[in-house]
């Protein structure tokens, strides 16, 4: 059963794409108010377990699921949970920055504002772009286009408007490939920051960064997950061969 210390668990998750599996019964735990790393090589299913998380994958016509996902306890794949609900308590954000064509300030009240949330706008776009560690690079400038800003500015401003809805976890998705290493830089600072506040969930290619920001990492093969530790253990004494191999650049 579900451990409130898990504020993510699935059980024996299977994920196809017509009749190809990608996710192969997958039992995994994701700690409240940590980091957790998903790492793997490339088509393993890391961004189809990702999405699974926030049914995402609902809106790909193709997919098929078994098993179950539990969010604080909750069964997210029951038919009567309302994905734009869950979406509000599981945002996300994606690898190239994709803000909206709007200002800066309508970045972040347009997710409350749709949901008829009461806030008050001024305090709740400083507060998250405060949070997003942006403000006081786009203070003079809120009311201008979000697009006119830099890529990392950009990917600063999705995590804060995923964070104006006030969600419990958010994912992402190698949220710094399309970023410089200054950039990436920034926004590995950010997720240590809002660590503990929100528990997080990163698909990343690199391992370098998993091992920098993640308190746990779950190494995924051909669909499975071949283990789950703390971050320190699985890079310094893991204990399946094929995690140390990867880790050490072998393969993938
Ligand atoms: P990763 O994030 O680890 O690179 P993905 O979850 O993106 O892996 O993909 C897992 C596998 O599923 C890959 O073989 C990929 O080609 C395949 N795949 C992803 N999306 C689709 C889709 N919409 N239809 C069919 N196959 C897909």
């Amino acid at each position: 059963m579900n451990s409130p210390r898990h504020v993510i668990e699935t059980q024996d998750l299977s994920i196809s794409y017509d009749t190809t599996e990608v996710i192969k019964g997958v039992s995994l735990n994701v700690h409240k108010g940590k980091i957790s790393a998903i790492i793997g090589p490339s088509g393993c299913g890391k961004s189809t377990l990702l999405r699974s998380f926030n049914r995402m994958n609902d809106h790909i016509e193709n997919v098929t699921q078994t098993g179950k996902i539990y969010i604080s306890g909750q069964d997210i794949t029951d038919g009567e949970v309302d994905p734009v609900l869950l979406r509000k308590t599981v945002g996300m954000v994606f690898q190239r920055p994709n803000p909206f064509m709007k200002s800066i300030y309508k970045n972040v009240t347009w997710g409350p504002k749709v949901n008829g949330l009461k806030f008050d706008p001024d305090t709740l776009v400083e507060n998250c772009l405060r949070k997003a560690a942006v403000w006081d690079e786009v203070k003079d400038r809120l009311h201008k286009s979000a697009l006119l800003l830099s890529g990392g500015q950009q990917q600063r401003l999705c995590i804060a408007r995923a964070i104006a809805m006030n969600p419990e976890i958010i994912l992402m998705d190698e949220p710094c490939s399309s970023l410089d290493p200054r950039a990436t830089a920034k926004i590995e600072e950010l997720l240590l920051e809002l660590r503990n506040t929100y528990t997080i969930v990163i698909v990343t290619h690199n391992m370098h960064q998993a091992s920098r920001v993640s308190d746990f990492t779950n190494f995924f093969y051909d669909g499975q997950l071949v283990e789950s530790d703390e971050t320190k253990k699985i890079f310094s004494n893991p204990r399946e061969e094929k995690t140390g191999d990867y880790i050490a650049g072998r393969f993938g």
